[in-house]
């Protein structure tokens, strides 16, 4: 699943190909994709220019002249900008006709991926968005805030780093890795961390997720419309998939356990169980 670095690669490149298109019209091919009346979706899009890009966690954000086109990738959503010309494979699923010819096709062979149409408003206050917390780039928020709001829920590490109402945009790799750099075990208590804890962990999120988006923007220049949109950095993570490799600060091979279903790395000597 495209984390927060991958999303924000997904923006930018799109901004960069796409600048202030206009659409003309768009056809569904899989329903289920939108996430909201499909006669709605399509009259809204029609005539309106993309006026700015944004993200939220891992939802992307069109902003139209009058709406804000809001989607979300889930497991496996790409987008592909291609000419009309182009063969459409059974995985493309929503075609948006552009103004200049060209199309913005998406992408998803799990059909997971949702998205919807909304009028625009200042405050970003959309139902799609409920669910989701402060963007974890976003500076604003001080790891002081974040302590008293979560540290006296009865949830593991690892499971607060996943809620997208703490910090959204992390997802399972990233996890892995924050925890490392915390040396903190995933497992550990949310009620057991301290304040240093809290403000590590934004330090950290940041710090990798930051490190991400630049290894990231790096691909945005080789990005061909032949290509999905997407792009992990896995040459950087350090726990994460490396189960029985040893730690690169202790040699200690890292270990794989299951937390909230989900497989998780860990350094059983530098990341102790508070
Ligand atoms: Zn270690």
């Amino acid at each position: 699943m495209p984390e927060l670095p991958e999303v924000e690669t997904v923006v930018q490149t799109l901004k960069a190909q796409l600048g202030h298109a206009t659409f003309t019209h768009v056809d569904v091919l899989w329903d289920n994709i939108i996430a909201q009346d499909l006669e709605e979706f399509k009259t809204r899009i029609q005539n309106q220019t993309i006026q700015n890009y944004g993200r939220k966690g891992k939802y992307l954000l069109f902003e139209l002249d009058d709406y804000m086109l809001i989607a979300h990738l889930r497991m496996e959503g790409k987008f592909y900008i291609q000419m009309p010309e182009e063969p459409i494979n059974k995985h493309i699923h929503v075609i948006f006709h552009l103004k200049d010819g060209r199309e913005l096709r998406y992408h998803d062979t799990r059909k997971f991926g949702r998205m919807s149409i909304r009028p625009k408003r200042q405050d970003l206050n959309y139902e799609e968005l409920a669910n989701t917390g402060p963007d974890a780039l976003d500076e604003n928020v001080t790891s002081l805030e974040l302590y008293h709001k979560w540290h006296q829920k009865r949830i593991r590490l690892k499971h607060m780093l996943l809620d997208q109402r703490f910090l959204a945009g992390i997802g399972n790799i990233y996890a892995d890795e924050i925890c490392f750099s915390c040396q903190l075990h995933p497992a550990t208590l949310v009620t057991h961390l301290s304040k240093k804890d809290f403000e590590n962990i934004c330090f950290h999120t940041r710090r990798i997720l930051k490190g991400a988006v630049q290894a990231g923007g790096t691909t945005i220049r080789s990005y061909t419309s032949s290509l999905g949109v997407h792009g992990r950095f896995q040459l950087e993570l350090k726990v994460h998939q490396r189960v029985h490799q040893p730690c690169i600060c202790c040699q200690t091979p890292i270990k794989k356990i299951q937390l909230e279903g989900r497989g998780t790395y860990f350094c059983p000597m530098c990341q102790k169980r508070k």
